[in-house]
């Protein structure tokens, strides 16, 4: 006897509001079996022998899947957690419950796609129908004013065509009950794994829960409820959204956008409507505006394809990198003795996350003051960033490096200047090295200034307690 079932396979669309992908299931009208599968390749090791998903992301991840079991358990649900390759699961699986299609959500970069369509082969080989939609996005793919292929390679002129000429899709409605089938035909749904099966051990570090968020679409919509409504934060976005400290200067959305706990679309209609009943300024505008540049990366990633994780980038530049494991190390740890930079690496190691102002600096140093390979930079922030997007990072990284789409040619950071004008007395450098805490005002951020003396009063030897910079900080001057 054939049954009437429809999988949905969450990737990174782990949330059930506005997900085109559960909803056109539901419209189906067939039984959904919900599925979540941890592939043990994004656990796998980068080039340089981090786990591809560190301890945050993971932490993260397991977060968002209890979460979305929890959510769907409430519409009469469960979520299925398997734990294997996709291609091969998820197709067993549909075979041992007679399920007729696999419903899915488009990814549009090198690894995924072959996931995609090695599911997409074996389903075909055994007569189960696939198909794919697109979201993650603000503006649909569809409704661009361009075909992809013919992405403009400058974002302004991207950003411009599609205000003018685009329109943002209504969101889907959250499902009100879903159809799963009983108890007697699926005895038990699975464990969801913890860190320790993937060899991530929890890290003991005061600081790390200095995100402070967890993962899953409930904790992503109260976020949305507390920045917009509660604490009214959206209002001065675009004036504090360049800060360090803490956790309210900028929406860290991304973690939860990255895995789709929150679609963009519900934070863009959440701002419309903040805009009619509150305010409507610069701020809300930067807000889409940063949303627009998310879109971006992602279109430009599908025009590409591979190229965006390639050392020439998609300008095709030569390979004039250097290769040096030891100063790479040093950048890593937060150990090069330039102290915004060591600052912002170690509020990554230790929470897995970073501010754009951060990013933004230690990336030019890697790339611009060490000379490294800024593919080296770019695994290292896949393994180490709890919002690691692939798109949005390779898709940064390449334009820090002069190998992507920024008109300037040269994206340098003078870190000194930098640190003057976001960090002016110190305290985000004092926060994350303690060991230079002692240094008053703003010549924490150039302690070799100091004097021998003033160093031993303050119980600062270079070298020793904190390390010499690996860069004359006198050009930054
Ligand atoms: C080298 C480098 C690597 C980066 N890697 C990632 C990454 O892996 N994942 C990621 O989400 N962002 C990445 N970014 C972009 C940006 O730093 C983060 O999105 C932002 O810091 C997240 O904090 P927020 O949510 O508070 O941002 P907000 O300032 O509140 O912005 C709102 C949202 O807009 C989007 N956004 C903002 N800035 C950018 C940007 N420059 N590019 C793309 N989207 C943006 C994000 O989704 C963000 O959540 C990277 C930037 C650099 C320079």
């Amino acid at each position: 006897m054939k049954f009437n079932r429809v999988i949905v396979w969450f990737r990174n669309d782990l949330r059930v509001k506005d997900n085109v992908t559960l909803n056109k299931a539901l419209q189906s009208g067939k039984e959904v079996l919900p599925i979540f599968c941890f592939d043990p390749r994004m656990f796998d090791k980068t080039e340089l022998g981090n786990p591809k998903t560190g301890f945050h992301r993971a932490k993260f991840l397991i977060e968002s899947i209890t979460d979305l079991r929890e959510n769907l358990r409430d519409l009469g649900a469960d979520l299925i957690i398997l734990q294997g390759k996709p291609e091969e699961e998820i197709i067993q699986l549909a075979e041992k419950y007679e399920v007729q299609a696999i419903y899915f959500s488009k990814e549009v970069t090198a690894e995924e796609r072959n996931v995609d369509n090695s599911l997409e082969a074996s389903a075909w080989a055994k007569g189960i129908v696939t198909e794919s939609f697109w979201q993650s996005t603000l503006y649909h793919k569809d409704d661009l004013p361009f075909p992809v292929n013919q992405l403009p390679e400058v974002f302004t002129q991207f950003r411009r065509s599609v205000e003018k000429m685009s329109e943002i899709r209504e969101e889907y409605p959250t499902p009100i009950s879903i159809p799963y089938p009983g108890t007697d035909v699926i005895f038990s749904s699975g464990e969801i794994p913890n860190l320790s099966q993937f060899g991530l051990e929890r890290q003991n570090s005061a600081n790390n829960s200095a995100l402070g968020f967890k993962g899953g679409e409930r904790a992503g919509l109260r976020r949305v409820q507390s920045y917009f409504w509660e604490k009214d934060l959206l209002r001065n976005y675009k004036q504090t959204r360049n800060g360090l400290i803490g956790t309210e200067f900028s929406s860290r959305f991304s973690a939860w956008l990255a895995l789709g706990c929150i679609s963009p679309r519900t934070i863009y209609y959440e701002v419309k409507r903040y805009e009619k009943e509150r305010k409507k300024n610069d701020s809300t505008y930067w807000l889409i505006f940063e949303l627009i540049w998310r879109d971006y990366f992602r279109f430009i990633s599908k025009k590409h394809g591979s190229k965006i994780f390639q050392i020439a980038g998609i300008k095709n530049q030569m390979d004039s990198w250097s290769r040096n494991q030891n100063e790479f190390k040093l950048w890593c740890e937060g150990k090069t003795g330039v102290p915004f930079v060591d600052a912002n690496m170690r509020e990554l190691n230790q929470t897995g996350f970073m501010s754009n102002r951060g990013r933004q600096n230690v990336a030019s140093f890697l790339v611009n003051d060490l000379g490294i390979d800024w593919t080296w930079g770019a695994m290292y922030f896949e393994s180490m960033l709890v919002d690691y997007d692939v798109c949005s990072n390779w898709g940064n990284w390449m334009y820090v490096a002069g190998v992507g789409n920024d008109p300037r040619e040269n994206r340098y950071f003078n870190i000194l200047r930098q640190g003057k004008n976001y960090d002016k007395n110190g305290d985000y450098v004092r926060f994350w090295i303690p060991e230079l805490a002692a240094i008053g005002g703003f010549d924490i951020h150039q302690p070799n200034e100091l004097s021998t003396i003033e160093l031993k009063d303050l119980k600062i030897e270079l070298g020793k307690t904190y390390p010499h910079p690996m860069v004359e900080m006198e050009k930054w001057v």
